[in-house]
């Protein structure tokens, strides 16, 4: 559908084999993938006079009905207490939030049973399904609540883990169960256990919330339900007596897809529900199928349409056989079965180094995989990402918007929901769209990346290895085998520690790294748990590559598939690693080219064959090439067509970047980087400390590495492009687009430990730089 002119230059290209020989003025253009009309969204929603209803929060204390001294307490250290007293046995301890009169009931812990404030009843299970414990805890607690009849429990939650901390919080404990509690309950038990002083009740609330709340996490819908097994789905809540229905326009050659499946918090054994789903158009046509609701997470289904003769259809879903029942139903749409359905395959690698790839022929890897995708199309060898951090890089990636404008510069700051991603974008056009992430903080809580995609699966917690991110995302492809997908698969193997598969294991490092006879030259500032007593230096780095070797060996199963191999393929890295140079160890800190030259391979249908370019790119340019690959033009996103730098006389623009935490940012231009240090600042991982608005300059024209700082040397240029970056980072935007992410007490004391939390740490404020600063290190340089 482009025109001639565009396959005659993949022509030329593929005769050079070189992109700077390309005499196009456009870059190279070739077939898009087919048009992906092929899918239609069916809206659902409930019946009006079904809909779920909200009941007001019951507050049971602090309440003139229950004062504090009417609770009663199985152990003589559980009283009523006063503010006034807060700190009366418990050290150090003082109530905040304006909150210094209010009445508390303490529980202060003594051995390991547990201890209880016992709440007289009645309590009615049909009219709540949640508590939220306004309480301080100053150290580490478990806090439960429980019901009991006749002084017997019938009903305990989870015991919940509380860290402690100053200050008040409020701890909610979801409890879909009570829908299937009959009879009122006689006593509520507050019950806390641990090596704690113990923990204060400020209040204590019941609520009814509707059953959505506790599988849609902002109460929209459609949203992403989670699953068990750390599955997402974008899909609807339907309960018994509360039926879906939606309309839909069914052709002769359609039919009605759909999945199902009931939340963990909804399993039963005491009611069998079965799923009914009918459609049905006003001259009397109709179809109906029940499906019994099995353990699986998602169930597949779908119902052929062609009984209703093309006419227009209501369909309704409802549950029934379990006055409690409630599932979830997901990603219902009109599917046409298509011959060749479009592809587009995003690979992120986590912590790949862009010299990493066996075709750049370094002998650094083995990764033929990535050579075969390259051979089929482009490998861009001077590629950067925006960011050395995860989440930063991830949400350039697929928002188009640099770490400059979105201020998301950690890994728990969530996307907002208003800003457009590449999936929300395929999605728009008809593609089904899924992400397999191999690590928590990119799943849809953490990263807010979760938006426009139909399904997502992300560990709930650890790392997950690239052979089973794989096989998950070869099982979504199976699933839309006839519809076209959108697909992000993330793997983090190449992330420390390096530990290799045993087949993998060594690879690259035939002698004992942990022979103490081994002169040890390592000046790093500690050394991870798992290379205790080492003695080479140089062993994580080969124990690394065998890592890219394990990964490449795992994605030669998702690249070498014929649907795979006949779309669209992008493979990236989100950042680099750090094998000692600048007195980096095993990390991804800093802005040189160890953390941001990452692989960047693009094949497409048409490509040109196996060219190479050296032209500088980055990640901004990214969603718009794929985007237009996939004939999306007329999307607007950020970025250009990576062809252009295929094209003849491609002009680079300067690529910025912006550190984790804002630490620093950098420049690159016309051969020369430039480093800002944004704040005073020294991860664990780094050697030396770096000084707030401190500058770098390197040449990489005859320092490719950046190992030597010419900005003394240099002032002129120095000051020039320290000017051109900090009046880059005076156009940012106003506002982040990440949400406040919640600094836990555990999270914070994880990033002190990381070094990421000093007492010079930086935050994103307005400003990433005062232009007018006159401390001494810009003075040097202004
Ligand atoms: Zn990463
Ligand atoms: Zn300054």
């Amino acid at each position: 559908m482009r025109p001639k002119r565009a396959l005659l230059l993949v022509a030329v290209l593929a005769v050079h084999g070189c992109a700077d020989d390309s005499t196009g003025e456009d870059g190279v253009r070739s077939v898009p993938l087919a048009p992906p009309d092929s899918l239609e969204r069916v809206a659902l929603d409930p019946e009006p006079e079904r809909a779920f209803v909200r009941v007001p929060p019951r507050v049971l204390y602090p309440s003139p009905e229950i004062a504090p001294w009417t609770v009663a307490a199985e152990r003589s250290f559980v009283q009523p207490y006063q503010a006034e007293a807060a700190d009366e046995g418990i050290p150090g301890y003082r109530l905040v939030d304006g909150a210094a009169s209010v009445p508390a009931l303490i529980v202060v812990d003594q051995g390991d049973a547990p201890n209880r404030v016992v709440v007289p009843g009645p309590f009615d299970p049909a009219t709540f399904n949640r508590i939220s414990l306004r309480v301080a805890c100053p150290e580490r607690e478990t806090v439960r609540v429980a019901f009991r009849r006749q002084a017997g429990r019938v009903f305990a939650s989870d015991a919940r883990a509380v860290a402690g901390a100053q200050g008040l919080r409020t701890l909610v404990f979801d409890l879909p169960e009570m829908r299937r509690q009959r009879a009122p309950f006689d006593e509520l038990a507050i019950e806390t256990g641990g090596a704690s002083q113990g923990i204060v009740i400020v209040a204590i609330e019941l609520s009814l919330e509707p059953l959505e709340s506790f599988v849609f996490a902002d109460g929209e819908v459609p949203a992403l339900a989670q699953g068990a097994n750390g599955e997402t789905r974008r899909g609807y809540p339907l309960a018994t007596g509360a039926p879906l229905v939606g309309e839909l326009s069914a052709g002769a050659d359609v039919e009605l897809a759909f999945a199902y499946g009931v939340p963990r918090a909804f399993r039963s054994d005491s009611g069998s529900p079965t799923l009914r789903v009918t459609a049905a158009t006003a001259s009397g046509g109709r179809v109906e199928v029940s499906l019994p609701i099995g353990a699986a997470e998602w169930e597949e289904a779908t119902v052929e349409l062609a009984a209703l003769g093309g006419e227009r259809a209501t369909v309704r879903f409802e549950l029934e056989g379990d006055p409690a029942g409630f599932c979830v139903i997901a990603e219902p749409r009109l599917r046409r079965r298509v011959e060749r359905p479009a592809t587009v395959l995003v690979i992120t690698s986590d912590t790949h180094r862009g010299d990493h790839v066996g075709a750049l022929g370094n002998g650094l890897v083995a990764t033929p995989a990535l050579d075969a995708l390259a051979a089929r199309g482009v490998l861009f060898e001077n590629a950067c990402s925006v960011s050395n951090t995860t989440n930063p890089s991830h949400v350039a990636l697929f928002t188009g918007l640099h770490v400059r404008d979105t201020r998301i510069v950690d890994n728990h700051s969530p996307l907002v929901a208003d800003v457009a991603t590449l999936a929300e974008a395929f999605r728009d056009a008809g593609y089904r769209t899924f992400a397999v992430v191999s690590i928590p903080h990119l799943g849809p809580e953490a990263s807010g990346l979760g938006q426009g995609f139909d399904r997502v699966s992300a560990p709930t917690e650890g790392e997950r290895d690239a052979a089973e991110s794989v096989s998950r995302a070869l099982a979504f492809l199976a699933d839309a085998h006839s519809e076209p997908v959108f697909l992000w698969l993330h793997v983090f193997d190449a992330h420390s520690p390096y530990e290799p598969h045993a087949d993998f294991d060594r690879r690259y490092y035939p002698g004992d790294p942990f022979d103490p006879s081994q002169s040890f030259d390592f000046k790093g500032k500690f050394l991870p748990k798992y290379l205790a007593g080492l003695r080479d230096v140089t062993f994580p780095h080969a124990q690394y590559r065998a890592e890219i070797d394990y990964v490449d060996s795992q994605l030669a199963r998702l690249l070498g598939t014929e649907r795979v191999r006949a779309g669209v393929t992008l493979f990236t890295a989100d950042h680099g690693e750090s094998f000692g140079a600048h007195g980096v160890y095993w990390d991804h800190a800093e802005l040189y080219p160890d953390s941001l030259h990452v692989p960047l391979v693009l094949a497409w249908p048409g490509a040109p064959r196996g060219v190479r370019s050296r032209v500088p790119v980055t990640h901004m340019d990214v969603g718009r090439t794929l985007l237009d690959l996939a004939g999306l033009d007329a999307v607007p996103f950020g970025g250009r067509d990576l062809r252009w730098a295929l094209a003849a006389g491609a002009a680079p623009a300067p690529r910025f970047a912006i550190a984790g935490y804002g630490f620093s940012a950098s420049m690159e231009a016309g051969g020369w980087h430039l480093v800002l240090h944004l704040a005073d600042h020294q991860p664990v991982s780094v050697l030396e400390p770096r000084t707030r608005h401190r500058i770098e300059l390197y040449d990489r024209t005859t320092d490719p590495d950046c190992l030597e700082d010419v900005a003394g040397r240099e002032p002129a240029r120095a000051q020039s492009m320290r000017a051109a970056l900090v009046r880059w980072l005076g156009e940012a935007r106003a506002g982040s687009l990440g949400t406040e992410g919640e600094l836990t007490p555990e999270r914070r004391a994880h990033l002190r430990a990381l070094g990421y939390l000093g007492d010079s740490g930086t935050t994103v404020g307005d400003e990433w730089i005062d232009p007018e600063c006159a401390c001494a290190e810009c003075r040097a340089f202004q």
